[in-house]
């Protein structure tokens, strides 16, 4: 019998390509799936895949579909006897599915960063005893470059491909239509985490991310447009890794649902090196990015502020695709929100539910000052 894995978030991006490699692979079995609200899909996916179980946190108004359950405790029951989850839910949502992941001590693979995030220390006795499997694709290379190090490297750089609206005029990034901030270069992804690759939020999480699966090494991001190599690690003796490839998430993920096994039936493509073109690397200029100054911010603060920005990030992201601030005032409104909030310790749930619900309310204040 295969790895049972419950796909949580399974009508999103990373959730929808979870699904083909758990039915392509021989060794892994669909324990369940878990969606926001997405009735459609999901009776769709009950179809397609057969899942176990299904559950949903937000039904439509006339009831769930019939099979599918729903409400308080849906989450848990969902999880409940798989031999991994795969958080692949969005935004400050995810977190309970995490904490419930380790609760019930069921390794994690883990798309969802915002877990990391905002999750304070919740989350260290899973990490430490390493059943948290990073789904994120350069910390996914991070996790394999670090595989037979003896001793801690020198370095993580996390590349970034500089988003959507790298080489627009700074003057024009301001008001940069939504349809542009959508338009990722080398990724396909959801809405809210190609918003976050164009204000380099995205990049912020993932410095946050990677402290927290790498504690002790130091991180800097550097800049690669090309999107071909998936991070680097210098290592101590001054010698640096890296995992290359074309975007394809589907490396990342199948690779954590696997671990610590490799994939019986590889992925492998044919693509060569002749493929890739040309690859350049430049640094971060963090003025065309106060967005991440902003989230770097919360995270020096600590405690409940990388909280209250990924909250006060989420509402100005939901506003930006409304229609009703420009890409610009994102920086501001998190910027904002992180000034105002009095940081305590993260170490608990509800505390961190209080930050993100303030931030929220926060943010919509000063978006409506706007
Ligand atoms: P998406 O928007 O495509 O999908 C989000 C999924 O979460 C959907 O299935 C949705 O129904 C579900 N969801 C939303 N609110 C929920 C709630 N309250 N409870 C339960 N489920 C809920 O997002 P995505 O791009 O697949 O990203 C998912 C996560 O993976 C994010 O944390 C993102 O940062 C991370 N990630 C994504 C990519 C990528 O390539 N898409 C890469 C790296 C990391
Ligand atoms: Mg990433």
């Amino acid at each position: 019998m295969g790895r049972r894995v419950a796909v949580l978030g399974s009508t999103g991006s990373i959730g929808v390509q979870a699904l083909e490699i758990i039915r392509n692979s021989p060794s892994l079995e669909l324990h369940s799936i878990f969606c926001g609200s997405s009735a459609d899909a999901l009776a769709g996916q009950i179809r397609r895949y057969g899942p176990g179980m299904a559950g949903m946190a937000h039904p439509p108004r006339g009831g769930a579909p019939e099979g599918v359950c729903s409400g308080p405790g849906s989450l848990r029951k969902v999880i409940e006897g798989a031999d991994m989850v795969l958080n692949a839910i969005v935004g400050s949502a995810g977190l309970e599915a995490s904490l419930a992941a380790r609760e019930m001590g069921i390794p994690l693979a883990l798309a969802n960063k915002e877990s990391l995030v905002i999750g304070g220390e919740l989350l260290d006795d899973h990490l430490e005893k390493g059943l948290v499997i990073p789904v994120d694709s350069e910390h996914s290379t991070v996790f394999r470059c670090l595989a037979g190090e003896a001793r801690p490297p020198a370095k993580i750089l996390l590349t970034a491909s500089g988003g959507a609206l790298r080489d627009m005029p700074p003057e024009e990034v301001y008001r940069a239509p939504v349809e542009r901030v959508l338009a990722h270069p080398n990724w396909e992804m959801g809405s809210r985490i190609t918003v976050d690759s164009a204000s380099m939020v995205n990049k912020a999480f993932e410095v946050i991310e990677a402290r927290k699966l790498f504690p002790g090494i130091p991180v800097g991001v550097v800049v690669h447009p090309e999107s071909i190599v998936h991070s680097l690690v210098e290592t101590a003796d001054g010698a640096w890794k890296a995992l290359m490839g074309l975007p394809d998430m589907g490396v990342p993920i199948s690779f954590a649902l696997h671990w610590p096994d490799l994939p019986l039936a590889g992925a492998v493509t044919g693509e060569s090196p002749t493929d890739w073109g040309t690859l350049s690397f430049r640094e971060l200029d963090e003025g065309r990015y106060p967005a991440f100054t902003a989230v770097m911010a919360a995270f020096r603060a600590g405690g409940t502020a990388p909280a209250a920005a990924n909250a006060a990030d989420e509402e100005a992201v939901g506003a930006f695709l409304a229609g009703r601030i420009p890409f610009g005032a994102i920086a501001a409104v998190i910027a904002g929100v992180v000034r105002e909030h009095r940081p305590r310790p993260a170490s608990d749930y509800e505390t961190i539910i209080e930050a993100d619900a303030g931030a929220r309310v926060a943010a919509r204040r000063i978006m409506e000052a706007m």
